[in-house]
């Protein structure tokens, strides 16, 4: 590889790579996108996406294997996740095949920044979705940009999966039910970031929300869905709530759980107050990969899953299997991976 990066030392932090994948919507259609150098978007002062957040996101990864090879990891979520999203806030859904062939393109220009198979480290992809335009009034937008750009991140453990203590930030709400807490958009990730400053100044690694309606139920934590595995093993436990973002990668490891090591996976609501049917317990998510949580405060009090400093069985087991996958070592479910051809 011919790029100087310290592969060995990346966080999670915006870097400029060569080219990013460009497509406008304008008069009702796509136009032909294209790959671009320039790392600015230009739009009108009245574009909805800067005053009323009219936008959705997408978080994806491309791995590099032990034979140099590249692929994704069920490219096929994202594009159809990202036209869920679009379809909420009304904006015109990127097409998911072309989504997958753009995601392609991006990986393939910039294939050097793909970090080499061993470290960890992957590129992180960002597709977004925008409505721009000149607009005042609140309506939608009567254009679009698709933008998907790249960078390489850092594991998110360095050194091997860390259990991760968690407060529940009871005063806030991140979504409401019939909200857009199961859409991917800015306006769940504003309301998140009071939560998010309070536990941290707290010295947690994330906030837990509840669910809006009756602060009972366990909806996310922080920007990771969450999972609770019995202390037998044999059954993983995953919230259901209209307003839980649906996580691919918790889809995944329902998928592993029940397909690959026999468990009983149940989607269901999952009470603050009864912690005690689990041996486990995770947060999922493509950024957060599995992470082991240690620890839950809520009111006071500190419920301690399997230990505040190992990492369970269950847990290491799912994470080596999912991670096997993500980087080809291990076989992979019909179609859960895609090759990225490069030169
Ligand atoms: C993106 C996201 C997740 C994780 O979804 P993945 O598809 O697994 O990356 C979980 N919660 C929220 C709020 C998210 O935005």
């Amino acid at each position: 590889m011919s790029v100087n990066i310290d592969w060995n030392n990346l966080g999670f932090d915006y870097m400029q790579l060569p080219y990013r994948y460009v497509a406008h919507w304008k008069d009702g259609a796509w136009d032909e996108g294209k790959l671009s150098t320039d790392p600015n978007l230009t739009m009108n002062e009245g574009s909805p996406i800067l005053h009323y957040g009219q936008g959705a996101f997408e978080g994806m990864k491309a791995y590099r294997t032990k034979s140099g090879k590249i692929q994704l990891f069920r490219p096929d979520q994202n594009a159809h996740r990202l036209h869920n999203s679009a379809d909420k806030l009304l904006m015109p859904p990127f097409p998911e095949d072309r989504f997958i062939d753009a995601v392609k393109q991006v990986v393939a220009a910039n294939h050097e920044y793909v970090p080499p198979y061993g470290t960890g480290a992957t590129l992180y992809l960002r597709p977004i979705l925008i409505g721009v335009g000149p607009n005042i009034g609140v309506a939608p937008a009567k254009e679009y940009i698709f933008d998907v750009f790249a960078m390489p991140v850092g594991p998110y453990f360095k050194g091997g999966m860390v259990p991760t203590k968690f407060i529940v930030a009871d005063q806030f709400d991140r979504a409401a039910h019939y909200g857009t807490g199961q859409s991917k958009v800015g306006g769940n990730y504003a309301a998140s970031l009071q939560a998010g400053k309070f536990a941290h100044e707290h010295g947690y690694g994330d906030a837990i929300y509840l669910d809006p309606i009756e602060h009972k139920y366990i909806e996310e934590v922080g920007s990771a869905n969450f999972f609770g595995i019995s202390k037998d093993g044999k059954t993983l436990k995953t919230p259901k709530s209209p307003s839980i973002l649906p996580s691919i990668t918790k889809y995944s490891i329902l998928a592993l759980a029940h397909d690959r090591f026999g468990m009983t996976t149940e989607e269901t609501k999952i009470a603050i107050t009864d912690l005690d049917q689990f041996g486990e317990a995770g947060a999922c998510g493509t950024a957060a990969v599995i992470t082991p949580i240690a620890s839950i405060t809520y009111e006071d009090h500190e419920h301690v899953f399997y230990s505040e400093t190992k990492v369970g069985p269950y847990t290491q087991k799912l994470y080596d299997e999912l991670t096997g996958i993500q980087f080809g070592d291990v076989p992979a479910p019909e179609g859960w991976v895609v090759d990225v051809p490069f030169n």
